[in-house]
């Protein structure tokens, strides 16, 4: 992994100005955009069969290395769930395939590989992942995976590169593998063991005695991790200078690791502002907080990544110096070639757009509504972010009416941002009525404007659905069909 261990506090955010520049310097136009084009893609990998074929393969391969393997029974149903998990990711459209972005980071793959061709031997290949965390990981059986919660922080392709580099050497290494072995033989031992025996023999306190071995195993398991880590920046490193790419990109990327659970544009979102419409006007009383319940009770929520900052990985900081113990000419390096460098990365800005549609997918609602808000403060007429909010809110006020807004949407608890606390407080202390109502007036505000935008005219006809509004909801689902007759929504209408 890119960052050692996931911290549990974090928090991330923001569009990276500087490339943002960078981006419209390199396209040679001169006009300052204030919007940015994003229309969601199609998530489906036109090539799904070779690439699980390609998985099948690896997986067989990986097999038939644990052929004289003392443990192989333990190990064969671990690989073959690690490739069966990754199979059903690819068929639930958990990565981004096909597109321009796509293809940019297989080239940079790609140039990593033939830059040290020994690394084709494992058949590796590059997942993009939609997921919002910002890490990196490689499998063990060749896939390396790179989250795009990750990629909207870096800066440029040689911190890309830098680590793709540091997961290709885990390849190498093996190290994912190693752990599972490791792991296996750590917990045969233990079963083995003087002191599980007599635990076994003891008559009260069993449990407790037991979680103590557990726990020991696991502290060991940490300290190899650690050496991995140190050995993947390392052998990383060695490929990556053997790259066309900036040296010093190692030493940003990791810089960057470093802040990453860091607000990057302290929020505070204006939900007084922005859900102020003319025909219904914001109540102060939405934003007030309620008198501690039970229903407040703070609970695990470890999928819920925008949490207060903590700095949760200070190892970084030692990383970078052991890279310069290692590699002392990183600081001397000048950048001689400066066009064979991307400076800046014109996808960087997408990634902000796609962690919206993805928490939006996968029913994370109160996040999608989240970064939707953020970056309307940035895009404030973005066609896309509006139809999203609508959406979202649309989606919100259904679990609720259904009762299962729990599944959808955290309680707001000490650990988030204040924004975001704020925003959960919101949604939570509204009545379904006033739900509803905000979506309608947030949407009617803008739909002489936006109207003829798919998405936009989808989240018209969920609100006034919601509304139970018949005459505008036919009149905009016929519009729809006439505007879209192939719509992607085309099936989602007709089931209303
Ligand atoms: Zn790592």
């Amino acid at each position: 992994m890119i960052i050692k261990e996931i911290p549990v506090k974090m928090f991330f955010t923001g569009v990276l100005r500087n490339s943002f520049v960078g981006v419209f310097f390199l396209l040679g136009t001169f006009s300052i955009a204030q919007e940015r084009d994003y229309t969601p893609m199609n998530y489906q990998s036109t090539e799904e069969n070779l690439i699980i074929e390609h998985l099948q393969k690896n997986l067989a391969q990986s097999l038939t290395r644990l052929a004289n393997h003392s443990h192989r029974e333990e190990i064969i149903p671990i690989y073959e769930q690690r490739t069966n998990t990754l199979i059903e990711k690819v068929k639930n459209n958990h990565f981004i395939f096909d597109v321009p972005i796509y293809d940019q980071l297989q080239a940079i793959f790609k140039q990593i590989l033939t830059s040290n061709p020994e690394l084709k031997e494992k058949k590796p290949f590059l997942f993009i992942s939609r997921n919002i965390w910002p890490n990196a990981y490689c499998l063990g059986e060749g896939s390396i995976v790179i989250n795009i919660g990750l990629l909207r922080h870096l800066e440029n392709e040689s911190q890309i590169a830098f680590v793709l580099c540091h997961e290709l050497a885990h390849l190498e290494e093996d190290h994912a593998n190693l752990s599972i072995h490791e792991h296996i033989e750590d917990w045969n031992q233990l079963l083995e063991s003087d002191q599980f025996k007599r635990l076994k023999k003891q008559k009260y306190n069993r449990s407790e005695s037991f979680q103590r071995l557990v726990k020991n195993l696991n502290f060991d398991h940490k300290r190899h991790s650690r050496t991995h880590e140190a050995a993947a920046d390392a052998l990383g490193m060695s490929f990556f200078l053997n790259t066309k790419y900036d040296p010093k990109a190692a030493i940003s990327c990791l810089e960057i690791l470093d802040h990453i659970d860091e607000e990057k544009q302290p929020a505070s979102i204006a939900l007084e502002v922005v859900f102020n419409t003319p025909n219904y006007p914001f109540k102060k009383k939405w934003t007030k907080p309620k008198k501690q319940g039970l229903r407040a009770m703070k609970r695990d929520q470890p999928e819920e990544a925008v949490l207060d900052s903590l700095k949760t990985h200070p190892d970084c900081q030692r990383r970078i110096e052991l890279l310069y113990e290692k590699f002392p000419t990183i600081q001397q390096v000048k950048q001689e070639d400066e066009k064979s460098i991307s400076n800046y990365r014109s996808d960087a800005p997408q990634f902000d757009f796609e962690i919206i549609q993805a928490c939006y997918d996968f029913d994370q609602l109160g996040l999608s509504l989240y970064y939707s808000l953020k970056l309307l403060e940035q895009y404030p007429d973005h066609v896309y972010l509006r139809a999203m909010i609508g959406k979202s809110l649309y989606s919100i006020y259904q679990a609720s009416k259904e009762h299962r807004l729990d599944e959808y949407l955290p309680l707001p608890s000490s650990h988030q941002t204040v924004a975001y606390r704020k925003l959960l407080r919101f949604i939570h202390n509204l009545r379904l009525d006033e739900l509803k109502k905000i979506n309608y007036h947030f949407l009617e505000t803008r739909k002489e404007q936006f109207a003829k935008e798919e998405e936009y005219l989808l989240a018209l006809i969920l609100s006034n659905s919601a509304m139970e509004n018949q005459a505008a909801t036919k009149r905009y689902i016929e519009a729809y069909q006439t505007q879209f007759p192939t719509g992607k929504y085309t099936l989602l209408i007709s089931l209303l």
